[in-house]
């Protein structure tokens, strides 16, 4: 039987960050597997599918640390001014990098880019073993291992177990951690957007009484489109051809872009809060969409992630010998309670107060926009939070 000190359900963005973060700073110390059903460059992959998603500026000071972002930045197009608005409201509010004397506010990338690239490093690297396809089927635990069983029926052996696997997470059902859910009634239309005017790397985000609707830059001019939509409203912008499909997005987003010009192929994802309370157990640990899976208004899913990732790895590094040993889960539980659970009610309560028509609410938020334009110090702890500038 292979016997490893780490295994990673789930090869997307976490498992893959993970287990490249681990080599890099246990320099090769650690053998790593990582368990995945589907491989990189097939149209199915669906953690490197045709999404964009943005990066924080302090997810990007973490990929950095990890020796990850000069292989990224490349392929990353960098957010240089968010614009946030409300429609047919007056508030709203801005942030350009020079206010906050960075470079860049954050940088947007195409996740089949990255998973092109994260394949390449870990077939380079003698220390990570991709068992790919293949799926985990059965977790059981010992003092001091994991036994995992795999699809194929072949069984590996490892000291640590992390469930990257997603918001379902089958490791986490084998071992029955709970899992909370929320509805919100929303459903993301994603799609490559062109626009009559550049966007000189700005990144705008709307509120309608549907939901959010965000675009974001790209590489060669495009822009990435997030448009929450209530259930029924998804379906039926779903099916339209391209010229009512824009038509009705110009009429939610507005102008601010000149005329919206052409789309290329759409994707929904349904939006629910997952959610985890219980992110270790024996010999185990949770991090990214396993251990919670947020609403997009906020562009926070990968970013509060890697800092499970990062905050793991860290603490793995304290115990080479026993990398599931009772301190290091204890000591990565305990990092990451209050950013896990400030994030979840940040972009909960964002959704709540931004997707509704109701007057008061309607005031209170343009009230909120226009204040936060106004008085930096408001502005401060939602930036801070966008920005990914957290303690973990
Ligand atoms: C529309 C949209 C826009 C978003 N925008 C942003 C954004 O701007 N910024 C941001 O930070 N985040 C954003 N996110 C969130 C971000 O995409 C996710 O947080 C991130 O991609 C999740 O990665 P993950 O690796 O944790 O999970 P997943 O991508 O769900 O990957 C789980 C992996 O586990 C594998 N797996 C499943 N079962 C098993 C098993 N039994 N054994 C082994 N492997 C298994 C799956 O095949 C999959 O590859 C967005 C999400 C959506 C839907």
């Amino acid at each position: 039987m292979k016997q490893f000190d780490v295994v990673i359900a789930g090869g997307a963005m976490a498992g893959m960050t993970l287990a490249l973060a681990l080599d890099s700073l246990s320099q090769g110390r650690l053998s790593i597997a990582v368990v995945e059903p589907f491989v990189v460059d097939h149209q199915a992959h669906p953690g490197f599918d045709s999404r964009s998603i943005a990066l924080s500026y302090g997810t990007v000071q973490i990929l950095k640390q990890l020796n990850l972002w000069g292989d990224i930045a490349p392929v990353a197009t960098a957010i240089k001014h968010i614009h946030v608005s409300d429609r047919s409201h007056a508030g709203m509010t801005e942030i350009d990098h020079q206010d906050l004397n960075v470079s860049a506010l954050g940088y947007v990338v195409e996740l089949a880019d990255v998973g092109r690239l994260y394949q390449q490093k870990v077939t380079q690297s003698k220390q990570i073993e991709l068992l790919s396809p293949e799926a985990v089927t059965q977790v059981k635990r010992t003092a001091s291992h994991c036994l995992v069983t795999l699809k194929s029926g072949e069984q590996v052996q490892c000291k640590l177990l992390v469930a990257a696997d997603g918001a379902i997470s089958s490791c986490c059902q084998q071992l029955g951690i709970e899992l909370r859910e929320h509805d919100f009634e929303q459903v993301a239309v994603i799609a490559n957007i062109r626009t009559e005017q550049p966007h000189q790397g700005r990144a705008f985000e709307r509120f309608t009484e549907q939901g959010p609707v965000a675009l974001l830059p790209m590489s060669d001019n495009r822009m990435s489109l997030v448009w929450c939509l209530r259930p029924e409203r998804a379906q039926q912008v779903l099916q339209l051809d391209e010229q009512a499909f824009l038509a009705q997005l110009q009429h939610d987003f507005g102008w601010r872009l000149g005329r919206l010009t052409q789309v290329g192929a759409r994707a929904s994802y349904p939006l629910l809060l997952r959610y985890r309370e219980q992110n270790t157990s024996h010999r185990f640990a949770i991090v990214g969409n396993a251990a919670q899976t947020l609403h997009p208004i906020a562009g926070q899913g990968f970013n509060l992630g890697i800092r499970d990732v990062a905050s793991l790895a860290e603490e793995m590094m304290n115990s080479l010998d026993d990398v599931g040993a009772y301190s290091v889960l204890s000591a990565f539980r305990q990092r990451r309670e209050a950013d896990r659970i400030g994030t979840i009610t940040l972009t909960s309560s964002l959704v709540h107060l931004f997707s509704n028509d109701y007057l008061s609410l309607r005031i209170g938020r343009n009230l909120g926009l226009a204040l936060m334009d106004n008085l930096a110090p408001l502005k401060a702890p939602l930036l801070q939070r966008t920005l990914g500038l957290v303690a973990r």
